[in-house]
């Protein structure tokens, strides 16, 4: 079965096409800055093979209608394209950034979903209308292939009300729906998945503490192979330090800063998602740039460093509380795959919780799944590649088999 995976967003198209046969890729690209005056338009075939091809375009791409056609022209083209026509696509898998918790599973698109996505709107006023105005286009362009919804937040519906409420007035929660969604869903199922496997176990009884850090970072504290807790919340602003977001800070600031700097609540949205993180300490919201700074003696670098590897040790501490027993600890994601340091921050001092990494293992330049602790550690530490893509085409054809 042939999927095409779709990231809509609310100026960009994001697809790759996967031959589910062999779970392998037949081509990738995006359309971006859509609505702008120059868009975007990249398309890569079949990475990988002697057919390997990368296409760059610039024009003008009005809305999302003329980006999905652009979409499914090249991925049908005589020349560029890697299937015949539309009828080769067998599904669609769109990706979604909040289901709230009307959505507690990955669905077939149809009217009433279409309904419900956007009565979430106001939970997720960024993403939510780009995916919807995705499934709009994707449907009328392609009427007779069946399409998928998967949740960014589905992962986490298995929270207990203890981890996902808020200690804020019962009523918003009834009213408003305020309460902790989790993100990075797809990854942390996916990452879940594959350490149950690396580690000889069915998912079903795997304890982890899966560790998402990339530009958004997220910890999702997982018993029995479900989430039971994870950092992110009502937003992804909560929780670890990130690139350019805050994480966890005190509340009482916001009104302080209006106060004194006269800043709007769409100035402070800015602030604490945009212009905080690693970007808010030092000026750069990279890993690769930070440790490049604090290796030429940059202080506020350092202390970037230095915050986020106590917030992390901080979350996984407290998820081992949680847990008790503890099979492994999962790094994943641009930075948890990548950047040994960061791993190393992560883990500093925490032997008494029975973590004990591997200098050697955690240092060596391998990539794909991997056992970087020692080998007496009485909980493992994996290094687990995402690939959300692959989850989101995997849960598609989950759901159109179940059907
Ligand atoms: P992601 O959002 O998963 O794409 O991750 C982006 C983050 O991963 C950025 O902060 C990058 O600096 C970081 N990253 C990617 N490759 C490396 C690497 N080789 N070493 C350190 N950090 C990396």
């Amino acid at each position: 079965m042939n999927v095409l995976v779709i990231n809509s967003g609310s100026s960009s198209i994001k697809y790759l096409l996967l031959d589910m046969r062999t779970e392998s890729v037949l081509c990738s690209g995006a359309v971006e800055r859509i609505g702008e005056a120059a868009g975007v338009v990249t398309h890569k075939i079949a990475p990988g093979t002697d057919r390997e091809d990368k296409i760059s375009l610039a024009q003008p791409i009005p809305d999302h209608e003329e980006g999905m056609h652009l979409v499914i022209g090249l991925i049908t083209d005589a020349d560029k394209g890697v299937v015949k026509s539309v009828d080769e696509i067998e599904a669609v898998g769109h990706r979604i950034v909040q289901g709230g918790d009307t959505f507690s599973a990955s669905c077939r698109v149809d009217d009433h979903v279409v309904e419900e996505l956007a009565k979430l709107i106001p939970l997720a006023p960024v993403h939510n209308p780009g995916h919807l105005a995705g499934i709009r286009v994707a449907r009328a362009m392609m009427p007779k292939v069946p399409q998928v919804t998967v949740f960014d937040t589905v992962f986490h519906q298995t929270m207990p009300p203890r981890a996902f409420m808020y200690a804020l007035p019962y009523e918003l929660y009834e009213e408003l729906k305020v309460r902790r969604y989790g993100f990075h869903g797809t990854s942390h199922a996916y990452v879940t998945k594959e350490a149950a496997r690396f580690l000889g176990k069915p998912a079903e009884q795997v304890n982890l503490i899966t560790v998402h850090l990339g530009n958004g970072s997220s910890m999702c504290c997982v018993q029995n192979g479900k989430s039971i807790d994870t950092s992110m919340g009502l937003t992804p602003l909560e929780g670890l330090i990130m690139g350019t977001r805050c994480g966890d800070t005190d509340l009482a600031i916001y009104p302080l800063l209006g106060a004194a700097k006269g800043l709007s609540i769409e100035e402070i949205n800015d602030l604490t998602n945009k212009q905080s993180g690693f970007k808010g300490i030092c000026g750069r919201n990279d890993m690769r740039d930070i440790h490049e700074a604090v290796a030429q003696g940059d202080t506020k670098a350092k202390l970037a460093l230095d915050m986020f590897g106590y917030r992390n040790r901080k979350y996984i501490g407290s998820y081992v509380a949680v847990l008790g027993r503890v099979d492994a600890i999962v790094f994943t994601a641009g930075i948890g795959e990548n950047d040994p340091v960061a791993r190393e921050l992560s883990c500093r001092g925490l032997e008494h919780l029975g973590i004990r990494l591997d200098r050697d293992r955690n240092l060596a330049p391998v990539r794909g799944a991997r056992d970087i602790a020692t080998s007496d550690s009485p909980v493992r530490v994996l290094v687990i590649p995402t690939n959300e893509e692959l989850e989101i085409a995997r849960q598609t054809v989950g759901v159109l088999q179940a059907q």
